[in-house]
């Protein structure tokens, strides 16, 4: 067995378990293989193994990794500038990372230009941290209701970036946060919202996640170890 193949067993063992806890079905989690430092190598590894979903936060990284693996499903989970959007519309199955209105504006007319329909997930900033993008809880309905014009931009679902902590436990506040906002948002008939995707979980913390309502896990480093890229050495 390789080690990709350990270790992503490991992992959807634990997203097993926390499932069960969670009282879900686990076959309805997705989880995106952050491979954003992983090397082409490990990325032909694990979609050797199966895996379909990888996620990239960088637009130029996820273009020329979908141009080497187009049966993949590439998700854009970090923070997108503008002028960056036009290089992954076309290539992205998923934007995780919808932060602002500009965006939102931006890649409705690029879409327009291109003729296609764009899929995104509303960052939403639910710890408040200065150094995280997102909109804030309180501006959700309206950012949503904003939208009811566009025709090349849907939303999917609701995505946050929880704090770095120590302890995962300190996190649950903050997915059950969103939860709630992702659970009244789905009772409201929006244009161009479809609410049925939950992004919340990384390495340190998607067990929380899960058992909170997660149904798409970002999971890097437990998947793609640093010690292991190609440039050697623990960075
Ligand atoms: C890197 C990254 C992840 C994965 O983080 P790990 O701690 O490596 O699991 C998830 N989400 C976003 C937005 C990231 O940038």
């Amino acid at each position: 067995m390789s080690n990709f193949e350990a270790r992503y067993k490991q992992v959807k063992q634990r997203v097993m378990e926390a499932a069960a806890r969670g009282g879900r079905d686990p076959s309805a989690i997705i989880i995106v293989a952050v491979s954003k430092t992983a090397s082409p190598e490990q990325i032909s590894e694990a979609f050797q193994f199966g895996v379909r979903d990888f996620g990239e936060n960088r637009a130029q990284q996820l273009s020329i990794r979908q141009e080497m693996f187009p049966e993949a499903h590439w998700h854009l989970i970090g923070r997108l500038q503008t002028n960056k959007a036009k290089e992954v519309i076309d290539r992205a199955c998923l934007i995780h990372s919808l932060d602002r209105w500009q965006l939102a504006e931006y890649i409705e007319k690029r879409a327009a230009g291109f003729d296609i329909k764009v899929s995104a997930l509303l960052q939403v900033n639910v710890s408040g941290e200065a150094s995280k993008g997102g909109v804030a809880v309180s501006e959700t309905e309206e950012f949503l209701d904003s939208l009811h014009s566009f025709k090349h931009l849907e939303i999917l679902g609701l995505m946050t970036m929880a704090p770095e902590v120590e302890n995962p436990e300190s996190v649950r506040p903050v997915f059950k946060e969103l939860k709630r906002l992702y659970d009244i948002l789905q009772g409201k008939n929006y244009a161009n919202v479809d609410m049925r995707y939950l992004s919340m979980g990384m390495t340190q913390d998607f067990e929380v996640a899960i058992e909170e309502g997660a149904n798409i896990v970002r999971i890097g480093r437990a998947l793609f170890p640093r010690e292991e890229n190609e440039t050697g050495g623990i960075a």
